[in-house]
Formats: structure tokens, C-alpha cells, sequence
């Protein structure tokens, strides 16, 4: 349990050191606020050098201060839930927001969709069919059949329904819009674009697709991020001007297994991006990343949710972070899909309902070994500008 605690004091060490150097350097932060006691605490020590044994003190200190004034007493007489409520809170390296449960929980759910990993959803058109193993239980069809979209129709013969102007207006009003996102969230808005379809789908008419590229080209202020099934299809549908990638558009592929693992990057590794993503959800098998690279930039990783939802082990997950680790791509746990999936259930023997007041992120949770892993990826570009 020490183990644990002085690690997360650590981050918010870094954290707090993070923040003062911004402000020394007269950057407002969002951050400010959520670590003014922090830094009061860092500001009590001076000039104490990071890692010095001042430093150390004064983050203890100031992780011992926010513990005691911030929602992380111990609720039930229970010694170690204020540690997990700790680490429920605690910042992601990569993506630092803070303490603010109401930030944390804004910024999780994003503005404008309930997916973790993105702020925004669009979709050009409405329409699929499946084709691997992870469409077995398409989410997308089975909201058609429900809301009949489509005519509820779906497959190789359904026909693709555009959507609305209205629907194509809204990543026009989000760019607008991001600069103020980016000041209140540290991050350019992120568009994951066509959850109900697949943007290389062959069936759907080139000239939706143009429209879209066109969309994505005028709206640079948003990171597009493009999931498929179909990276075989990606190079003949990309935009004349693709180029080395554009900037704003991220290119993923879906893979639920090694198998869809290895099929789909043997495609996508070839193909020129900012930045190139695995969607390891629905996981359905183990999947480890090969030794040698090239890597993709950023895999999220999450179990299937719903009725008939196919099981997830924690030993998949813990063992494709550590791959992520070894070989510099970000990992990001989405969530377990289901409590019978999460470790506290099925390696502690908790009952889901005590499970789920320890860990509420994501369906079935999201913690891993009692943290949350939830780091986004840097762009090549702006990698290989800083590297340089
Ligand atoms: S590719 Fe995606 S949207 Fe299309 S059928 Fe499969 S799961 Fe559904």
C-alpha cells in the first residue's frame, strides 16, 4: 500500500512542479486552480529542485493536503478507499486535467459524446456490413434496428443513409468553437468520425466521402479521427492531396484479436498518417504487439458490453499495456464491458455492486490494478519537431 501511495504522490509532485513551472513562465493553466494547494506547499520549499529530497517532502506534504481536503476521506472506515479514490482521481501523464471531479468527469465524457476517448461524434452517413468477428454485435446495427435510421436495414444489401445539413453543420460550429475548447481542456477537440458506419466502406458513394474530406480539410482546428475496418480500402479513397497525411485526420483500424491485429496493421503501417491508432475493442482474444516495429502511435483497448457481450480477460490488458510501454505507444483502458470482466471481480471476488462503487469508469469499469490508464498520443510531427 506504501508502495502505491508514494507513487501516486510522485505524480502529483510532477504535476505540481508542472504547474509551477507554467505559471513561472506566465502560462495560464487550467490547472491552477485544482493545484493551488500543491503549489502552495512546493512554493513553502523555494527553489527545491525536482527529485530532491525538498521536493519530495513538500509533494508528500501537498499530496497529504489535497487527501485531506478534497473528497478522499475514507467514506466507510475502510483505510484504502481514500488510496483508490486517490487514484481514481489522479492526473494522466500525458493529458494532465487535475483533481476537479467536475473537470475530470466533463472532460471524460467529452462535449459532445459519451466515448472516453473523444469530445465529439460525427457521422456523414448512416449504413454497414459486417465483416470480421468484431461485428457480431454491432452496436451501430442494433440502434438501427431500433430507431430505424435506415429502414432499419443493414448489411450488404441496405442502402447507406446520408445524414442531415443539420448533422453535416456541426463540426463547422465545434471548429469555431476550439479555441476556446483548447483553452478550457488543454487538448485540440478530438472528432471520432462515422461510429454508425465506416468512412472506407465500398459501398457508399465516392462523392459523400469527397464531401467529407472537404468537411475535414475546413475544419482544421479539430483532430479527426477515422476508425475502420477496411484499411485495404484506404488507400484508394484517400484524397488526391493526402500527402504524407493531413495534419488534422488520425487513421485507425479496429482490431479484436491477433489475427484482425495482424491483417488489419500489415495494411495500415503502410499508410502515411499523423497519427495511427489500434481500437483493440471489442477484445475478444489476446493481442500482443509484434517486437519490432513500425508501431502504431495510441491503442485503446476495452471489452464488449451488452447482452451476449463475449468475456475479456485482465490478463489481455495488462499484458498489451506492458507491450504499449516497452515499445513507446500510449495505451488507453477504456473499460472492462462488463463488472464480471474486472479483475476486482474476477481475481478478487468481489461482488460487481461492490466493484462498481470502487470503479464507475467506463461500462464494467475502467481501473487497471487500481489505476486508470488513459493516455493519448503525441503527433509524429510535432514528436519528431520536438525530438528535433
Ligand atoms: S464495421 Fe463497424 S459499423 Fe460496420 S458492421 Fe462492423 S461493427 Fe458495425
Amino acid at each position: 500500500m506504501k508502495m502505491r501511495m508514494d507513487k501516486i504522490l510522485r505524480e502529483i509532485a510532477d504535476e505540481a512542479y508542472e504547474v509551477a513551472r507554467l505559471r513561472r513562465n506566465g502560462v495560464k493553466t487550467a490547472r491552477d486552480r485544482v493545484f493551488a494547494e500543491v503549489l502552495a506547499e512546493l512554493e513553502a520549499n523555494g527553489d527545491a529542485r525536482p527529485g530532491s529530497s525538498a521536493w519530495w517532502r513538500a509533494a508528500q506534504r501537498a499530496g497529504h493536503f489535497i487527501a485531506k481536503n478534497h473528497e478522499l476521506q475514507p467514506t466507510n472506515g475502510d483505510s484504502a478507499q481514500p488510496i483508490v479514490r486517490y487514484q481514481i482521481c489522479k492526473i494522466s501523464r500525458s493529458n494532465r486535467i487535475g483533481f476537479d471531479p467536475e473537470l475530470n468527469r466533463r472532460r471524460n465524457m467529452g462535449e459532445n459524446s459519451k466515448i472516453e476517448w473523444t469530445d465529439h461524434t460525427f457521422n456523414p452517413w448512416i449504413g454497414c456490413q459486417h465483416v470480421s468477428p468484431g461485428c457480431d454485435h454491432c452496436y451501430a446495427e442494433a440502434q438501427n434496428a431500433f430507431r430505424k435510421w435506415n429502414g432499419g436495414t443493414w448489411g450488404p444489401h441496405a442502402p447507406r443513409k446520408r445524414t442531415s445539413e443539420a448533422t453535416w453543420k456541426g463540426p463547422i460550429k465545434w471548429n469555431a468553437e476550439a479555441r476556446a475548447f483548447k483553452e478550457e481542456y488543454g487538448h485540440r477537440p478530438r472528432v471520432f468520425c462515422a461510429s454508425l458506419a465506416d468512412v472506407f466502406d465500398n459501398q457508399v458513394p465516392s462523392e459523400w466521402r469527397r464531401d467529407l474530406f472537404a468537411l475535414i480539410r475546413d475544419c482544421r482546428r479539430l483532430d479527426w479521427l477515422l476508425l475502420t475496418k477496411r484499411p485495404q480500402n484506404i488507400p484508394k479513397m484517400l484524397p488526391a492531396d493526402w500527402g504524407e497525411g493531413h495534419r488534422n485526420v488520425w487513421l485507425g483500424v479496429t482490431a479484436e484479436n491477433q489475427e484482425w491485429f495482424d491483417r488489419r496493421w500489415k495494411d495500415l503501417q503502410n499508410i502515411s498518417a499523423v497519427i495511427k491508432f489500434i481500437f483493440y475493442e471489442p477484445a475478444v482474444g489476446p493481442l500482443r504487439l509484434p517486437k519490432h516495429g513500425p508501431f502504431p502511435d495510441w491503442l485503446i483497448s476495452g471489452g464488449e458490453s451488452g447482452g451476449g457481450a463475449r468475456p475479456m480477460k485482465p490478463r489481455w490488458v495488462r499484458d498489451i499495456i506492458a507491450d504499449c510501454r516497452l515499445r513507446g505507444v500510449a495505451p488507453f483502458h477504456k473499460q472492462w464491458g462488463s463488472y464480471q470482466n474486472n479483475p476486482l471481480v474476477m481475481e478478487r471476488g468481489m461482488s460487481p455492486t461492490d466493484a462498481k462503487a470502487l470503479d464507475q469508469y467506463g461500462k464494467g469499469g475502467g481501473m487497471v490494478d487500481g489505476e486508470l490508464v488513459r493516455e493519448f498520443p503525441t503527433r509524429r510531427d510535432v514528436a519528431h519537431r520536438n525530438a528535433a
